[in-house]
């Protein structure tokens, strides 16, 4: 039995590990793509690995141009010639019958998200899966009552949404964009992330499992090409790009000058603000949460840690020794809290940004665990005497790596957290609501939590500023851009 270690103050605990059985799953050795209802081969497929032990799963289909034109027609041909047509109630029927399968099979999803992406498995059991559910029931509700949050009182959709989506939380993206265009009555095609296709074909059986009318929803993978292919066909309507600042703003060019609408929901550097009146320990915990949740591959991952000076150090001292309790490995197993990081590309990533914030003069801190011997693994990292001018204080660095900046006074604090070309989201730690009031309101972030962090929920819109992007998705304010008027 594997037994892992955790040294603190020279006494010794041992845990057992308790790995999620994974004999119950079914992942095909080769996956089509999900056109108009059916599977369509491509001229090429690709693998997909487990990011824990390197082993192939499965291969799935590369769509390359005349896939993703197979796939768009598909999507505006039953448009055309049901899904506009087809009754609210009924669109709820589908969307509600699609969120009742997903539930019965809650357990195989959370296990191959787990294995695809590197996610600990007690995360994507308890947040990717049951939030990606709750966003079908929730879309699934507004389908037939669109007349009470539109301008007009016949709302009308829009046509082909193409859909495109990263790889840090898979099944969950497609549930945000996938629910409301539907709800709406817009077809859609959505490409998966290169490095996670896997939980997406699962949704396209269920699909078909749900009797969701052909072309309705359309299933594609491939990389970066082809979802350029999906953003320059003509006969798509509206693009919702959930990914990187970069590729976001390549999108808006090459969309310039034509109808197609756009949401783009990007990239972040969010301030978590931890205030000398704080619940320290439940601050500690929200730091915790805010940058090591999902490997620190979260766009909204409260990655700045702003601190008053005068409690900076018993922050740090606490944060230390929780970090030592976090447990790095197996993402099946359910102990695990930091799981593989999703690709060889992005460990590279990080270590890059890691050694420039050592290099620039920031203090490192990493606990002392052991990581596995196969497998993209990354210790929890964090860095003290960061200045506003290190990289690791500016650029995304999508991993388990945390900065953290003091400040004297609230307004310092707020000019800090400002101090950001994203505007995602920020965190505020206090025990007076008063003054949660006063610093929120001169916050340029999309969603801001108080008193905890990364909390999600189907009714609450979520989204950006700046170069964090524009649109929103989640709640009433994600229907919206689903609609024409
Ligand atoms: P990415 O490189 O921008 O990729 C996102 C998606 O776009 C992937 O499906 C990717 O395909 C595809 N893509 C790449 N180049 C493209 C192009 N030229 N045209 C059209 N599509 C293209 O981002 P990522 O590294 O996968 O994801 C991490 C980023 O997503 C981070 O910056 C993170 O902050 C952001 N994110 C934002 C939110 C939010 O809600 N604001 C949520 C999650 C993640 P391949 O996978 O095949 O390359
Ligand atoms: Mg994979």
């Amino acid at each position: 039995m594997n037994k892992l270690t955790v040294k603190k103050n020279k006494s010794e605990i041992i845990y057992d590990s308790s790995v999620e059985d994974s004999k119950h799953i079914s992942v095909k050795n080769k996956y089509d793509l999900f056109i108009n209802g059916k599977w369509v081969k491509a001229k090429k497929y690709f693998k997909t690995i487990n990011p824990s032990n390197e082993e192939v799963l499965s291969e799935v289909a590369f769509a390359d141009k005349s896939d993703v034109n197979k796939a768009v027609s598909s999507a505006k041909n039953s448009f055309e010639k049901y899904w506009k047509k087809t009754k609210p109630t009924d669109r709820g029927k589908y969307l509600f019958r699609i969120a009742r399968i997903l539930q019965e099979k809650a357990r195989e999803f959370s296990v191959i998200e787990s294995l695809d992406g590197g996610k600990p498995i007690r995360e994507s059991k308890s947040i990717d899966i049951p939030l990606a559910i709750s966003h079908f029931f929730y879309y699934a509700g507004w389908a037939d009552k669109l007349e009470y949050i539109s301008r007009s009182s016949k709302p009308e959709p829009i046509g082909v949404a193409g859909q495109i989506i990263p790889w840090n939380f898979p099944l969950l993206m497609a549930a945000w964009k996938i629910a409301p265009a539907i709800a709406c009555g817009n077809t859609v095609v959505i490409k998966s992330a290169e490095t996670t296709p896997l939980t997406l074909y699962k949704l396209a059986e269920i699909i078909q499992e749900a009797e969701v009318p052909d072309g309705v929803v359309n299933i594609i993978s491939g990389d970066g090409k082809t979802g350029s292919y999906i953003v320059d066909n003509p006969n798509i309507n509206k693009i919702a790009f959930t990914g990187s600042t970069e590729v976001g703003k390549n999108i808006m060019k090459s969309i310039a000058g034509t109808d197609k609408k756009l949401t783009l929901e990007l990239g972040g550097k969010a301030a978590n603000i931890i205030f000398e009146d704080a619940p320290i320990d439940a601050a500690v915990e929200g730091i915790i949460n805010g940058i090591y949740f999902n490997q620190g591959h979260v766009c909204c991952a409260g990655s700045r840690l702003l601190v008053q000076e005068n409690i900076a150090n018993l922050v740090i001292k606490k944060l230390k020794s929780r970090m030592n309790y976090l447990r790095v490995g197996n993402p099946l197993d359910k102990n695990t809290d930091i799981g593989a990081i999703n690709s060889k590309s992005q460990l590279k990533k990080i270590t890059e940004l890691v050694e420039s914030g050592i290099k620039e003069g920031a203090n490192i801190y990493q606990p002392n665990c052991e990581l596995p011997a196969k497998g993209y693994f990354f210790k929890p990292t964090f860095f003290s005497n960061v200045s506003q001018a290190h990289r690791i204080a500016n650029e995304e660095i999508f991993g388990p790596v945390l900065s953290i900046i003091t400040f004297r006074t609230p307004k310092e604090a707020i000019e800090k957290a400002n101090n950001t070309c994203y505007g995602l989201s920020a965190g505020i730690w206090t025990s007076k609501g008063s003054k949660v009031f006063e610093v929120l309101k001169q916050l340029k972030a999309g969603v801001i939590w108080a008193n905890t962090f990364n909390k999600f929920n189907p009714a609450s819109p979520f989204g950006g500023f700046k170069e964090s992007g524009f649109g929103r998705e989640g709640g009433v304010h994600g229907l919206l851009p689903y609609l024409k008027n």
